[in-house]
């Protein structure tokens, strides 16, 4: 019993004094209990795991198109700490769904091409998304489900042990592959928005193409919602408030718009 409590204690001495409270890109405060070398880690190998088990599409103007937009995109997104190059896969499935991960990990997945219809909107997805990793959206949440779910024990948990990895996976965003939803909370829903439209507007993307792609979602979601709404809930106060982001955007230098060309689709 004494041990308990002293390993308790030791462990509450532990968070405090390692605990990073720190500011998102927004100036949100952030409670992040993970190195980013640890969550670069674990999603690297998340995407491993997802390149293994899913299939990759050999579409080659698939392929091309969705490049042509990400890294359009990438070129104003600023370098990493924790890794040096972002890499870009597109799945074969219908799912109407995209993710970033920690580690410089971009999954597209080609059910989304027939909802983002144009290069702008599917832009809106990719910044939208790469603003998660910038804000550091995945350690956020991972360490909040972690402390709700182990209470304080977190000290001595790795994240590659089962039944640790299917949470971190969650935690990842990666809820429907293991069935845990995660959605994101509507804060950082809102931060990944701002970040996303500034991205793309830097790249040369047309952001209110953000608005459409949004409503295209809505409207996609009259039968099975698409998998993207289940971990990104967008209320129509998400479409107002992008709306107003639009026309709140800096008037910074922006690069000439990437000429993409989209395949057709069914
Ligand atoms: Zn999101």
């Amino acid at each position: 019993m004494r041990r308990t409590a002293h390993a308790v204690i030791l462990s509450i001495c532990f968070i405090l004094t390692l605990t990073a409270c720190s500011n998102s890109p927004t100036g949100r405060n952030q409670l992040l209990l993970f190195s980013g070398n640890q969550m670069a880690d674990l999603g690297q190998r998340s995407f491993e795991e997802m390149k293994q088990s899913q299939p990759i599409s050999q579409d080659k103007a698939v392929n091309t198109y969705v490049q042509c937009v990400t890294q359009a995109i990438l070129k104003v997104v600023p370098p990493q700490s924790n890794f040096s190059e972002w890499e870009v896969v597109v799945f074969d499935s219908e799912q109407v769904n995209a993710f970033a991960l920690p580690g410089g990990k971009v999954g597209v997945y080609t059910g989304l091409l027939n909802v983002a219809e144009t290069p702008d909107q599917l832009a809106a997805v990719i910044g939208h998304e790469i603003g998660h990793v910038l804000a550091d959206h995945s350690n956020e949440r991972l360490s909040r489900s972690q402390l709700a779910a182990l209470g304080l024990t977190i000290t001595g948990m790795s994240l590659s042990d089962s039944p640790h990895a299917a949470m971190a996976m969650a935690g990842l965003g990666l809820g429907v592959q293991v069935g845990i939803l995660l959605p994101y909370n509507r804060a950082q829903e809102s931060e990944s928005d701002k970040i996303g439209l500034q991205l793309m507007h830097q790249a040369g993307f047309n952001p209110s193409a953000s608005v459409d792609l949004w409503r295209n979602m809505a409207k996609a979601s009259d039968g099975a919602p698409p998998e993207l709404l289940s971990t990104h809930p967008s209320p129509n106060t998400r479409i107002k408030a992008l709306e107003s982001g639009v026309s709140h955007l800096p008037n910074v230098p922006h690069r000439m718009k990437a000429q993409c060309q989209r395949p057709r689709t069914n």
